[in-house]
């Protein structure tokens, strides 16, 4: 059949585009299936020079580059923001690559009786995977000392917002960046949307690269894989591909396969395929995300230019009188007058949004929600996706210590007035992962230290799923550097 393939990638997001992209310049022979359609920084501007996805409605209301399947949350039924196009999440992400910290890869010393022992170290050393960080941020052009000319200026409410956390005795750092300033438009909507001109990294862009470069990748989008084919001799027999333009359905074999849509997509196909190991689709976690907005009196430029661009890390572990891990804090851009009103601000008018989202700087927090099995991704009767999802009262609790700390500095930044209590809908699922978590033992995790899955030694796992606890910064850069690692791996034995 297809026996000229050497792997087949399935979603071309993060961990799935970078991978292929990757094993493609190695020389491999590599299909990729990705089921949403490829949208470049040209396509997405029309002949009036307008951006087709780069305004509120299309994008983040009618949810155009968002994946398209109705998926139920706790019973109610919506589409939610994961990135449903080439590129997946990297295609509408903030482009925010921080590293773990080493203490994350321990997080047993932290978290103690709270998560299970088997848990407690990640299955490979900070030290042995550092490298690939590295690995990552070079590929993904990031801006490691944005202070260079290579960074975006610093917005003036953001040299304010530094100054009063310097004063107040914290460690703020400019965020680094997967963006290109000499093509950025410094846009006031960036995160959440496709980028016009391209200045944002995206695994979309390493495939279009690897094309043009003539490498032997077969890009395959509005093409789902439907259900992965098992041999009775626990080998893959290949998996069905189906094309979303016509329908037809094809088996696809090659010598490795590699799931990487995205910590929900990938395990439901697995539950699909009929695999059963207990843990599939356990665990899934997607950060606890506090938000403060401070409202000042005069503009804060945020309705105007790129704001997301201060970072701290002094509340990694927690404060004075909480001194539980925690994560880190960031700058967020404003939201659109539209999303205001879908939060809960129906009667206010359209005037006054627009007021207020010129006046105001949101910070958030990305605060470490624990692994739970009860939190769990499943099928319906009729084959759709089920997310059953509730935060612990420890991550409410920490939550909590980390608003009341963003609101005190908002203030001190001269915020006079503070809005709390805000955290993203359920239907926010940006940080998904951990439903087929890696680890020593088939006891307590899905794929082995290689993210290779126990039992099925041709099938390998490269998205988000396969972090055993969150951490506390956003997962791309460690689901982008776990590809480069698995690539490597996967590369070596076809
Ligand atoms: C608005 C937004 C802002 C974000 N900002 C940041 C940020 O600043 N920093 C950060 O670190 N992270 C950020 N993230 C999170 C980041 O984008 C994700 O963590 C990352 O993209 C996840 O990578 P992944 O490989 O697990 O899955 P994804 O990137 O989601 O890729 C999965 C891909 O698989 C495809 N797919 C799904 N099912 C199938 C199937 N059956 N067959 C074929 N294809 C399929 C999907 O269409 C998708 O393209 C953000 C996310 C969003 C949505
Ligand atoms: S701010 Fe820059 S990186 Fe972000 S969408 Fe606009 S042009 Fe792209």
């Amino acid at each position: 059949m297809d026996e000229d393939l050497d792997i087949i990638v399935i979603g071309g997001g993060a961990g799935g585009g970078t991978l292929a992209a990757l094993c493609a310049a190695a020389g491999k022979r590599v299909l990729l299936a990705e089921r949403g359609e490829a949208i470049t920084a040209p396509d997405s501007v029309d002949r009036a020079g307008a951006s087709r996805l780069h305004d509120e409605a299309s994008t983040l209301i009618q949810k155009q580059p968002y994946d398209d399947r109705t998926i139920q949350v706790n019973g109610t039924s919506s589409r939610l923001y994961m990135g449903g196009i080439l590129g997946g999440g990297t295609s509408v992400y903030g482009g925010a690559l921080l590293r773990p910290s080493p203490a994350d890869f321990s997080p047993g010393k932290y978290y103690g009786t709270r998560i299970p022992r088997e848990i407690h170290e990640w299955p490979v050393s900070f030290e042995a995977f550092e490298p690939y960080l590295k690995a990552a941020e070079r590929l993904y052009r990031v801006v490691t000392d944005p202070s260079t000319d290579n960074g975006l200026p610093l917005a003036e409410i953001n040299e304010k917002l530094m100054k009063s956390a310097w004063k107040s005795g914290l460690n703020p750092y400019r965020l680094p960046l997967a963006i290109d300033s000499s093509k950025c438009l410094r846009c006031d909507n960036c995160a959440g949307f496709v980028c016009p001109t391209g200045a944002r990294s995206s695994s979309s862009q390493l495939l279009q690269q690897s094309s043009a470069r003539g490498d032997s990748l077969t890009l395959k989008t509005h093409c789902e894989a439907d259900r992965l084919d098992r041999g009775a001799n626990g080998r893959l027999n290949g998996v069905w591909l189906r094309s979303r333009k016509d329908s037809s359905r094809r088996l696809y074999r090659a010598k490795r396969y590699v799931l990487s849509a995205g910590a929900i997509g990938s395990s439901a196909l697995l539950i699909k395929s009929g695999f059963d190991h207990p843990l599939i689709g356990r665990n899934y976690m997607k950060h606890y995300s506090p938000i403060a907005i401070g409202v000042f009196a005069r503009s804060t430029g945020a309705s105007q230019t790129f704001v997301k661009q201060v970072g701290y890390s002094d509340y990694y572990f927690g404060t004075k009188d909480l001194p539980e891990k925690m994560g880190i804090v960031q700058s967020l851009p404003a939201p659109g007058p539209l999303m205001m009103s879908k939060s809960g601000m129906k009667l206010v008018p359209r005037w006054m949004l627009n007021i207020l989202r010129s006046r105001m700087l949101p910070l958030v927090g990305i605060v470490e929600d624990l692994p739970d099995p009860e939190n769990r991704v499943s099928l319906d009767d009729s084959g759709s996706i089920r997310l059953r999802h509730q935060f612990s009262d420890y991550d409410h609790e920490r939550g909590a210590e980390m608003t009341r700390h963003m609101s005190r500095l908002l203030k001190k930044t001269g915020a006079f007035h503070c809005v709390t209590g805000l955290a993203p809908s359920q239907e926010h699922v940006a940080h998904q992962c951990g439903t087929i978590r890696f680890g020593t033992s088939e006891h307590h995790a899905v794929a082995d230290p290689e993210c290779r899955l126990f039992g099925q030694p041709d099938l390998f796992v490269a998205d988000g799923s396969f972090m055993p606890n969150s951490s506390g910064v956003g997962p791309s850069l460690t689901i982008i550097a776990n590809a480069i690692r698995v690539a490597e791996i996967v590369v070596s034995e076809v």
